[in-house]
This record gives C-alpha cells, sequence and structure tokens, in this order.
C-alpha cells in the first residue's frame, strides 16, 4: 500500500488556512494509507528566526495537529530533528541535485527575495524535502499546486540516485502528488492567502467569541454594498468557508439567499460562525485535554520517532552500502 509522506512548518497554532488547505485531509488520509506527518523544522530555519519561539513552535504544532485529528495510534507524528537520518540523506542527495533546477524553484525565487542574506539552506530546501520523502520511501505526497514543482525535484533526484548507485534496481520509488482539492482560503482581509506573516489568520484554537469578532468585519463581495443589493457568492471569502464547513443544503440557501439579497452578510456570516463551531469546538476540548497533560503531546512524538528512526536507518545502511561508504 501507498505510503503518505506530509511535512509542515513548526509555525505554532494551527489556522483555519492550514486546517482546511492539508491537515483536514491528512485526518482523513491516515485511515486510508500508512500515514507520516512530520514537523520540519529543520525547513523552518533556513530563514532567520528566534530560537525560543521555534521552541515553542514546535510544541504548539505538535498540540494543534494531535488536536486537528492526527492520532498517534494510526498515522505517524514526529519532529524531523529528532531523526538525523533526514540530513545526511539531504547531503547525499545534494551531491545528484542539478543545481540549474535548484535555482530555477519558484519559491526560492520568492523567498530569496525577501532576504537580506540568502543561505544555501534556502536554495537546497527542495533537497532536504526529498530526503524527508524518500527516506521513508513514501511514494504519495499530498500537496497543493505550489508544491507540485518541489516534488517533481524529488522525482528528478530519485531517478539520478537511481540511475548513478541503484545498480539496475529502482531503490528509491518517485514520488506521486496527492493533489489536495480545497479552495484557497483568503485571509479574512480578502487581500491574500491566509497566513500568519501577513497576521490575518483565524487560530483553530481562539475562542467563539475571538473567531466571531474577526468574522463580523470580514470581507465578502465588495458589490454587496446595500442590504438590498445582490452578490455573488463564488466571489466572497465566507462562501468558500461555507463551502468547508457547511452542510451542502446550507451552502445552496447560501448562494440562494446571496444572489437574491434575501439576506444580509452578517446573517450570512452568523450561519458560517455556527458550523465552523460545530467542527471546531471538539478540536478545541482534545487541545485543552492536551494543554492539561502536555506527556501525551511527548508521548506521540516520542511513540513517532522511534517508527520513523528504524524505518530510516534501514534506508541509510542501504544506502551506504550501495555507495560504497559502509
Ligand atoms: S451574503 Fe454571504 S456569500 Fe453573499 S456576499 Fe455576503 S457574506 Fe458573502
Amino acid at each position: 500500500m501507498s505510503r503518505i509522506f506530509s511535512g509542515i512548518q513548526p509555525s505554532g497554532e494551527l489556522h483555519l488556512g492550514n486546517y482546511l488547505g492539508a491537515v483536514r485531509n491528512w485526518v482523513r488520509l491516515q485511515h486510508q494509507h500508512p500515514t507520516i506527518v512530520c514537523i520540519v523544522d529543520y525547513h523552518a530555519i533556513t530563514v532567520q528566526y528566534d530560537p525560543e519561539q521555534l521552541r515553542v513552535r514546535r510544541r504548539d504544532m505538535a498540540l494543534s495537529l494531535l488536536a486537528a485529528g492526527i492520532d498517534p495510534n494510526v498515522g505517524t507524528l514526529f519532529v524531523q530533528s529528532t531523526v538525523p537520518e533526514h540530513t545526511e540523506l539531504a547531503w547525499i542527495f545534494n551531491t545528484v541535485a542539478p543545481l540549474g533546477e535548484l535555482e530555477r524553484q519558484t519559491q526560492f525565487k520568492e523567498k530569496s527575495q525577501r532576504q537580506e542574506s540568502v543561505s544555501a539552506g534556502l536554495l537546497t530546501y527542495p533537497v532536504l524535502q526529498a530526503a524527508d520523502i524518500l527516506l521513508y520511501h513514501a511514494d504519495l505526497v499530498p500537496v497543493g499546486e505550489d508544491q507540485v514543482q518541489h516534488l517533481e525535484l524529488s522525482r528528478v533526484i530519485a531517478r539520478r540516485w537511481n540511475a548513478h548507485f541503484g545498480a539496475g534496481d529502482d531503490y528509491f520509488p518517485e514520488p506521486k502528488p496527492l493533489l489536495t482539492h480545497t479552495p484557497r482560503i483568503m485571509g479574512l482581509d480578502g487581500q491574500a492567502k491566509m497566513s500568519k506573516s501577513i497576521g490575518n489568520t483565524v487560530s483553530l484554537l481562539e475562542s467563539s467569541e475571538q473567531i466571531w469578532e474577526k468574522l463580523r468585519p470580514a470581507v465578502t463581495d465588495p458589490k454587496r454594498v446595500k442590504r438590498t443589493d445582490p452578490g455573488t457568492p463564488e466571489v466572497c471569502n465566507i462562501y468558500h468557508l461555507h463551502k468547508a464547513f457547511s452542510a451542502p443544503a446550507t451552502v445552496e440557501h447560501v448562494a440562494e439567499q446571496c444572489s437574491t439579497a434575501g439576506w444580509g452578510c452578517l446573517d450570512c456570516k452568523r450561519v458560517l460562525h455556527g458550523t465552523m463551531m460545530e467542527e471546531l469546538v471538539p478540536i478545541q476540548a482534545r487541545a485543552k485535554v492536551l494543554s492539561a497533560k502536555p506527556s501525551l503531546i511527548s508521548d506521540a512524538l516520542a511513540a513517532g520517532t522511534e517508527k520513523c528512526k528504524t524505518i530510516a536507518r534501514e534506508t541509510m545502511k542501504t544506502v551506504r552500502e550501495k555507495m560504497g561508504i559502509a
């Protein structure tokens, strides 16, 4: 059966954007495939960061993932730096990764423009990503469209390594993207994708009141100036959030009420707030339990590390043998 690998940056508490865009899908997939979820702290240090904050954010991310439904008895959750084989394999892959393709990566070009000083780590980020995936022979990677280019590079690296050292054997599989069909969730300012760095997020763990305070003034269809103006649901972020959280009959009702000016945007948001909290309340309850008993988090991570180390050691033993460095 195909193994799934997914990585997430230790950015602290999950927000609605990364929950709907990725994590909710992983929670479902863990029941269909062997699934590894990795908090990629070595990726997070490719740009400037605060070490103390990194520690806190890694912990908060683990708590959020477990609360959101990643079940350590079903899937595997661990922190990247606790399995040192990731960096060993990344170094090895650096020796076969094509420099020109690394330099052409769109994310590298975008991120490097925002940095005063660009590290080699930022350039070779996708090589570490290839190591993350291939260390576990994962053959399916749930990704959004913006990650397909990185995954293509993992495929190139697997092919090149197999050609050099596989001795006619495709030791590393070429991982395939499992495209996540989720709408692009915009921030509540309606300006850009929901992102912590922009500050337009809603955390999964915010209280019902805090979420309503953010939802109430959220941007909607700009053509609905007056309550009597009919709207176009498809252009409205609130409608897309309804599609993510509300039942199909409610989504239909929203579209009808919006396009006929049957209700105002506040009515629409109140319904969304209700359906959203139905999903978030159990997540928040689990988060409370985890906060009260942090050993549940450290035990889950330790079990994940042990499982991953067993696979990673086996992979590296074979890699070293095939490369003549054992
Ligand atoms: S009624 Fe709802 S979907 Fe229509 S513009 Fe207002 S908030 Fe958006």
